[in-house]
């Protein structure tokens, strides 16, 4: 009998259970009213594992012990609710499991039995998982311009990252990616704010879609809220100075709808902006945030940031004003409290009155929920159904489709490539034989430069190439040298390029994630560009292959170079993709997320130009002066031709809340088969603030065989037509706007 009962006990326990919001908030109330202060502030810290390691496990993830007495100090002393990160190199789904339960069976011997909430950053892939599968980063996903495919990755990555027994996922990132010096620019979608939006969105409802108490889900985290990506100098997390009307404009529409589309957490930017941490402001927390967009969910802190507001932003004179300044701004949970700090801060706040019970009684409440919703009071451990979604075969294919479809061909002149695989090739550069290039930041490691990481059967662009070609027709001069100061034998490059027909050079940047990732100079290092120039005098034809998570400045060897291929970060498939596209295996189709620019001070984004003395004369056009990016957003070559013709609007005027029809038709005029991205730009002609030159209002991906046509549809409402006024009210005015897809033009008006 008892046999019995405990099958059946364990196959309820497989169930996930479905809970109404009505009955978890009669839970949450319930349980709220047994806590201590000391246990309701406990539950907003957050610590990250390396707290409670035994010395030294840190470093070698292989040896993960955690030291009892730590974990139990954290627990029982400070009553810590939630834990994050990782160890400095990969752990096994099994070692996850197994810190998952030993964290959790101390949670569960508090007062109250509340399980832990753990998160991780599996931003292309479950990062800190030997065996998982990692995907392009964020801005090669947004150039595949493909959402279905996109959702896809995330879902591969939500289950994987629920088999560790990790529940909560810090993606994705909603920053836009307008300032290239800026290191964190590959975790963005790129510099336009519908295509963030699109993407963002598609990954959140991949994560969470499922509802957050089945084993297939993550809870899911908007950041870095709000204006994070563009400091002034470049560097992370330094002082950004973007106007409210730009910040509304480009910046909170994602956020916006994210919100919507019900991520279930939001991490705060760790900066300032115009003058003010966002961290301590009210009035983007609370009064924007909860207010005007309606967010229920978890606000989390950055990095140690709540005792910034005091050591860096100095915009609170003592550690604890910090504390009572980010907790009165809005924010739910501390990440990384700084040594406890901030538990022992917070209960002092609270019991002398400075802060009040019901303030953080709100914040518990919303912690304790989400807790609810993801099923840990059911079921705190690993699930056992979850374990058979990692490490499917299925998320290879899935990573090279994402890695090939991202590919972007910016140049190929000629029609130079694809390359004959019976041509001698000499493969040269320092990404030519290296994974961290491909996979970057936050890849088995955070740094994801740890070559040792990287599973054997993953290919570097030599392996891929000689499966290619073969090896006698491959010479090879890679050199993992990716900066400066390193040697580099440019006079054997001269030398071993007599025998070959064709120079491809790897080149790009090796991996980075935040601060170390941090840049004077957007030029391409010194001696990659020297290697280049070498192999350009050569007189063979060079071909150069790009894998960096930035746009790299190389406007000095563009011209001579005869294709260009952008791979980005594109993950553990992107070797084999790269020589599947040089070697025509693969028609390239990706689009460019971002303006390459072609100068290092000129970072200028497609949609706003701004006027020189040169008139503009066709309202929308921006080849007059003031934009001149190497490549423009939406840039991207095929080996084949798309014609567009045919434009055609369902009326010459758009009324009210109505909608309009456009139509073009779309023709693959060349010889290979190839997919396009058929992209809609809106341009408003004149408005009472300054219009955007265009701006992306959709896109539609399609395949289409050599010779075939078909016609594509889209609809916009006035919607598509508003913008952001001084009073930082969204509206819309009435007038002439232009729709532009591809070569095609059509003007229509909007009236109220
Ligand atoms: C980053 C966040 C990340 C967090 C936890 C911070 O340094 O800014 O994006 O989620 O670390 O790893």
């Amino acid at each position: 009998l008892l046999a019995s009962l405990t099958l059946i006990s364990q196959s309820l326990l497989a169930t996930p259970i479905k809970r109404s919001d009505q009955d978890i908030d009669k839970e949450v109330s319930h349980l709220l009213s047994k806590m201590t202060i000391e246990e309701k502030v406990g539950q907003m810290t957050q610590i990250t594992l390396a707290v409670i390691l035994d010395k030294g496990s840190r470093e070698t993830g292989d040896g993960l012990v955690i030291d009892k007495e730590k974990l139990k100090k954290a627990i029982h002393t400070y009553k810590v609710g939630s834990i994050l990160n990782s160890t400095a190199t990969a752990l096994t789904v099994k070692q996850w499991n197994r810190l998952i339960k030993e964290i959790q069976d101390e949670a569960l011997q508090t007062p109250n039995e509340i399980p832990v909430i753990y998160g991780v950053d599996a931003i292309h892939g479950v990062t800190y998982t030997k065996g998982s599968t990692l995907y392009p980063h964020n801005i090669g996903l947004a150039a595949t311009r493909n959402l279905k495919l996109a959702k896809a990755t995330a879902k591969a990555t939500g289950k994987e990252l629920r088999a560790t027994g990790v529940r909560w996922n810090f993606d994705p990132v909603l920053d836009l990616g307008v300032n290239p010096i800026w290191s964190r620019f590959s975790e963005t979608y790129g510099e336009d704010t519908y295509l963030t939006t699109q993407m963002g969105v598609g990954v959140i409802q991949a994560y969470e879609e499922d509802g957050l108490e089945n084993t297939t889900a993550v809870a899911s985290t908007m950041k870095h809220f709000i204006g994070y990506s563009d400091p002034a100098n470049g560097k992370d997390r330094t002082p950004a100075y973007i106007p409210d009307i730009v910040l509304w404009e480009k910046y909170l529409p994602q956020f916006k709808a994210a919100v919507n589309a019900g991520s279930s957490s939001i991490m705060i930017n760790s900066a300032s902006v115009n003058g003010i941490p966002v961290h301590g402001s009210k009035r983007l927390l609370t009064d924007l945030l909860r207010g005007e967009l309606g967010f229920k969910g978890l606000v989390v802190t950055d990095w140690e940031d709540v005792i910034r507001l005091h050591t860096r932003h100095m915009v609170a004179e003592s550690p604890r004003e910090a504390v009572k300044q980010a907790v009165d701004a809005g924010i739910d949970m501390s990440m990384v409290p700084k040594d406890f700090s901030f538990y022992e801060l917070l209960v002092d706040l609270v019991k002398s009155g400075d802060i009040s019970e019901e303030r953080i009684d709100k914040s518990v409440s919303i912690i304790l929920k989400l807790k609810y919703q993801l099923g840990l009071f059911d079921n705190a451990y690993h699930e056992s159904e979850a374990a058979q979604n990692f490490g499917k075969a299925e998320y290879k294919n899935l990573a090279l489709k994402a890695a090939r479809e991202s590919i972007t061909l910016l140049k190929n002149d000629n029609d130079i490539l694809p390359l004959p695989k019976n041509a001698k090739i000499l493969l040269a550069g320092p990404t030519g034989n290296s994974h961290a290039p491909l996979n970057g930041s936050w890849s088995y490691s955070w740094q994801g430069d740890v070559e040792a990481n990287y599973p054997e059967n993953e290919k570097t662009i030599l392996d891929a190439f000689q499966r290619a070609v073969g090896k006698k027709n491959l010479i090879t001069h890679t050199y993992a040298g990716f900066n400066n100061e390193k040697n580099y034998d440019v006079n054997g490059l001269i030398k071993k390029a007599k025998k070959a027909d064709y120079i491809v050079l790897a080149l790009g940047e090796n991996a980075y994630a935040e601060s170390p990732g941090a840049l004077d100079d957007l030029n391409l290092a010194k001696n990659q560009m020297a290697l280049a120039q070498a192999a350009l005098s050569t007189g063979k034809p060079v071909i150069v292959v790009l894998a960096e998570g930035r746009p790299r400045i190389i406007k000095d060897i563009v011209g001579a170079t005869k294709a260009i291929v952008q791979a980005y970060i594109p993950g553990s498939q992107g070797a084999q993709a790269i020589s599947d596209v040089i070697f025509g295996d693969y028609n390239p189709n990706g689009k460019l997320p971002y303006s390459y620019p072609q100068f290092t001070g000129d970072f200028a984004n497609y949609d706003r130009v701004y006027l020189s003395d040169i008139q503009q004369l066709t309202p929308g056009d921006m080849s007059y002066n003031g934009y001149k990016p190497q490549w423009p957003f939406g840039h991207g070559l095929s080996y084949t031709n798309f014609a567009y013709s045919n434009i055609k609007l369902s009326s010459k005027t758009l009324k009210g809340d109505n909608k309009l029809n456009i139509s073009v038709k779309v023709t693959n005029t060349g010889k290979f088969e190839g997919k396009e991205s058929v992209e809609l730009y809106v341009s408003d002609l004149f408005a009472s603030v300054s219009p955007a030159v265009k701006r992306l209002k959709a896109f539609k991906k399609i395949n289409l065989k050599a010779g075939q046509s078909k016609k594509v549809n889209f609809t916009i409402s006035k919607d598509d037509l508003t913008f952001v006024n001084p009073e930082l009210k969204r509206i819309v005015e009435a007038g002439e706007f232009t729709l532009a897809i591809g070569s095609e033009k059509i003007n229509f008006h909007y009236q109220f």
